[in-house]
């Protein structure tokens, strides 16, 4: 097993890395100041100027869409390799998008890469490399249970040459941006005559679409996350050309499955690089600080703390690179158990360490003066967005149980 990066690519990280902490985080508090000012879910001219320099530099400097692992385009990075870049981009919000390389678009643009027809890669594909539009992933519905994704239910029936979809979506993350202009939709297609996995489907939808209307952006522990976003959508007979279904009927679960598996493993990196970026600030505030005549790091447990935290990252970024090192010996049934793990281990983990580092932070911890509420509040979302634990726990023990019950006595 190998969790490295091949010589050629190492100074490409560096470059990513220094990149991160000279350029994108010292402009991070002015840009989310910026968000703050008038209509939050439209770019103040600043904040354009902020992202889109920033994007240009990555871009001039060949720093840009790391993400496409296991391809003969881009990089070929493997995806251990690009685990690494996504670990350094998750240390700051403006990270992932600077180098093109955030969520859902990543996902998304692997299924148009993947998936799509020749037209669509040159609609939707080609702009969202250049990082000019962004795109949303509607999966979860608010009247079933997503978790379970048979459960999903938006009626998409054929009429003439087009499908015609009714039903509502919400966490749609991203579709509140203004530069959001398309949509991947899971669907369903087929009736309970089929097999389970057999009903569901993906359509492209074109977001500027008659009948789409987007009701209210759901909030995440009171935070709107704007301009980007987590939209309660209605679709009111919305006609979509049939030639955007994807694959063909009732192949849903095979691009979810493929569009799942290397998302969760960047969102697992990224949440290890909060953790980090948190383990720095509550060593830096420890070592500042002093109380009852003595630096806050050598008060009661606090060594005991900044030690566990140390720990935890260590496992879990080794967890997680276990798991992208299944992934790219290119059995996803072989990967699938230990991509759960990860998704349940780098949230709690990361968790644990940014809520030590509000703690070591006193009041000033919990408020809007360092970026740790905003990051635990993002972090906590990872225990349900792309699978809630108690579903890939279930993933983790049915495997570990496999062993034995086809055991041959
Ligand atoms: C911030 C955020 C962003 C998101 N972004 C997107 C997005 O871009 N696109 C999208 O489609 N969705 C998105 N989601 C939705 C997310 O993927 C779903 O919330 C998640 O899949 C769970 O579905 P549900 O909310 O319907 O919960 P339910 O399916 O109703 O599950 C609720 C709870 O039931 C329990 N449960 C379920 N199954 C089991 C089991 N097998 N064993 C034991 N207990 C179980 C768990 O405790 C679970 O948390 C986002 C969610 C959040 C919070």
């Amino acid at each position: 097993m190998n969790f490295g990066m091949r010589p050629e690519y190492q100074n490409l990280l560096d470059r990513v890395t220094a990149m991160i902490r000279d350029e994108v985080m010292p402009l991070e508090a002015e840009y989310h100041a910026e968000v703050a000012t008038g209509d939050r879910w439209t770019y103040t001219a600043r904040q354009t100027e902020i992202l889109e320099s920033l994007k240009t530099k990555a871009k001039a400097a060949g720093l840009w869409n790391f993400w496409l692992t296991d391809s003969d385009k881009g990089f070929g990075l493997t995806t251990v390799e690009y685990a690494h870049f996504a670990e350094q981009m998750g240390k700051t919000p403006l990270g992932a998008e600077v180098f093109n390389c955030s969520a859902p678009d990543t996902g998304n643009m692997e299924v148009f890469e993947r998936y799509g027809t020749q037209a669509l890669k040159d609609k939707w594909l080609a702009p969202l490399l250049e990082g000019q539009i962004r795109s949303a992933y509607l999966m979860t519905e608010p009247d079933v249970a997503s978790s379970d994704a048979t459960n999903i239910r938006m009626a998409c029936v054929r009429d003439g040459d087009d499908y015609v979809l009714n039903g509502e979506k919400w966490w749609a993350s991203g579709a509140g941006d203004p530069r959001c202009k398309v949509y991947i939709v899971m669907v369903k297609t087929g009736g309970d005559d089929l097999p389970k996995h057999k009903r569901q489907s993906m359509i492209v939808v074109d977001a500027a679409t008659p009948g789409i209307d987007i009701l209210r952006p759901m909030q995440v522990y009171g935070h709107d996350d704007a301009p980007h976003g987590h939209m309660h959508i209605r679709f009111t007979d919305v006609r979509v050309p049939a030639e955007n279904l994807l694959l063909g009927e009732g192949r849903g679960f095979e691009i979810a499955q493929g569009r799942l598996g290397p998302g969760r493993i960047h969102h697992c990196m990224r949440a290890i690089g909060q953790a980090e970026s948190a383990l720095e600030l509550m060593c830096r505030r420890s070592l500042q600080r002093e109380a009852f005549g003595k630096q806050l790091a050598a008060l009661g447990a606090n060594y005991d703390i900044i030690a566990e935290c140390r720990m935890e990252i260590e496992m879990a970024r080794l967890l997680c690179l276990k798991a992208a090192w299944y992934m790219d010996q290119g059995d996803k049934r072989a990967a699938a158990p230990w991509i759960s793990q990860i998704k349940v281990i780098a949230p709690r983990v990361a968790l644990k360490v940014i809520d030590e580092a509000v703690q070591m932070h006193g009041g000033q911890g919990i408020s809007q003066d360092t970026p740790l509420a905003l990051a635990w509040t993002h972090v906590r979302t990872l225990r349900l967005a792309d699978g809630p634990d108690a579903v890939h726990r279930r993933q983790v023990a049915r495997a570990e149980l496999r062993q034995y019950t086809q055991e041959k006595v």
